[in-house]
């Protein structure tokens, strides 16, 4: 029997992908699953961008790149980062990688020691804690229900500083809540980070455009922490290209480089086509992308409004990215035939087994009692989908 390493036996799989790969195996299978587990657009990467993936084969952008990227594609970022965030970049600071969670797994592989500890703010993207623990790092998670719409306070923060603390990772628009820090309170999370000035905040900005309430607000514009905050994006969710795998992150200098150094030695670079493309994206700026954004936002309502009348479920409503994070702890303990639901992911297996729709539980975001659906997909299954999750809850008893 194959050994297997330490790191890997302590982590767990992707609960997001493990989601994905279950409903492809069911639909393969002849089920008509619909798929609310994985996080991403259902739309086609729009045509201008794929126009200049075309001229990029053609013009035999073929050979590995430089390691952190190619220089029009960092000068297209830093260019970006001015524009829509008010971020003073220089080419040096940046490193673009195979999707953000590249650009997250470097940065955490170079700063994070055995033992050092990481904050981040539960309901939390599932890749994060995994990604902490592979490196030796212990994640602290502090948690904020749906009575608080999922945002932690300051307070709750400084509480969590240790000596060890490292870093603060989080997300906003986030995954899984798509709830939105507004300006008030990261100021008020921003006040307690100052007085901690070892500590990196790293702030995953990838959900940037899929904001309904207006302008989006990057943590690195407040004084305090400009000098020591990790900006990471892609072009997965705005630019519905998650299959081109291109993310970027900018940062100090030193931070760039130690991550640059990372990646050097496990993928060179990403993919010298995905980057000719992402030139084109970036210096398009966001408006060519606002209908995707109109759409969600549609989709939104609707999904808010059907959820909103199945019974014994808290919805929130989301101000951003495209998920949902209901609360169902009234189904806990509750069975039908050979069901008895004991937690979240027992929901989500029974959800996808009997209701034919696949979610994500909440245990992978660090929040039990919940479930997370994504509504990335057409408002026809939407209907259909949460239909289905009402009968089958309503089923439970
Ligand atoms: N951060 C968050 C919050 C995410 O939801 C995702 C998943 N799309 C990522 C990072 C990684 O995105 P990608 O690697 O596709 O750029
Ligand atoms: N980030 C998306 C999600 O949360 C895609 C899958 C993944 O990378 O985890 O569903």
């Amino acid at each position: 029997m194959a050994h297997f390493s330490r790191r890997l036996l302590n982590m767990a799989e992707s609960e997001t992908l493990a989601m994905a790969r279950l409903s492809r195996e069911l639909k393969a299978e002849g089920k008509d699953i619909i798929n609310l587990s994985l996080g991403e657009p259902d739309f086609d990467t729009p045509d201008y961008i794929k126009q200049a993936a075309k001229d990029a084969i053609d013009q035999n952008f073929s050979h590995y790149t430089p390691v952190a990227g190619y220089d029009e594609l960092l000068d297209a970022i830093c260019l970006k980062l001015k524009r829509d965030n008010n971020l003073d970049f220089k080419r040096s600071q940046i490193m673009v990688s195979t999707g953000a969670k590249q650009c997250i797994a470097n940065l955490v592989m170079a700063c994070i020691d055995e033992g050092d500890e990481v904050i981040v703010p539960a309901p939390y993207w599932v890749s994060y804690r995994e990604i902490i623990k592979m490196a030796g790092g212990k994640p602290v998670e502090v948690l904020a229900g749906i009575e608080k719409d999922f945002k932690v306070t300051a307070d709750q923060v400084e509480q969590a500083i240790t000596a060890k603390t490292k870093m603060f990772m989080f997300s906003s628009p986030c995954n899984p809540t798509g709830s939105v820090y507004n300006y008030d309170e990261l100021e008020s999370i921003v006040k307690v980070l100052a007085k901690y000035p070892d500590i990196v905040v790293v702030s995953d900005e990838i959900y940037e455009l899929i904001n309904f309430v207006g302008a989006h607000i990057s943590i690195g514009t407040f004084e305090a922490v400009k000098n020591r905050t990790v900006t990471i994006n892609g072009l997965s969710k705005a630019f519905a290209m998650t299959g081109w795998r291109l993310g970027y992150l900018a940062a100090p200098e030193e931070i760039a480089k130690a991550c640059i150094k990372m990646q050097g030695q496990f993928t060179s670079a990403t993919c010298s086509i995905a980057q000719r493309a992402a030139i084109v994206a970036l210096t398009n700026g966001p408006e060519k992308v606002s209908s995707m954004v109109t759409a969600f936002k549609k989709r939104k309502e609707l999904a808010h409004s059907l959820l909103s009348d199945i019974p014994n479920m808290t919805v929130n409503n989301p101000q951003g990215a495209f998920y949902f994070f209901p609360e169902i702890s009234y189904y806990i303990g509750k069975s039908v035939g050979k069901y008895t639901i004991g937690n979240s992911d027992d929901l989500s297996m029974y959800l996808i087994h009997e209701a034919n729709v696949s979610t994500v539980p909440g245990s992978a975001f660090g929040a039990e009692n919940y479930i997370r659906l994504s509504y990335a997909t057409s408002e026809d299954l939407i209907t259909k989908a949460i239909e289905r999750i009402k009968t089958a809850l309503l089923n439970l008893k």
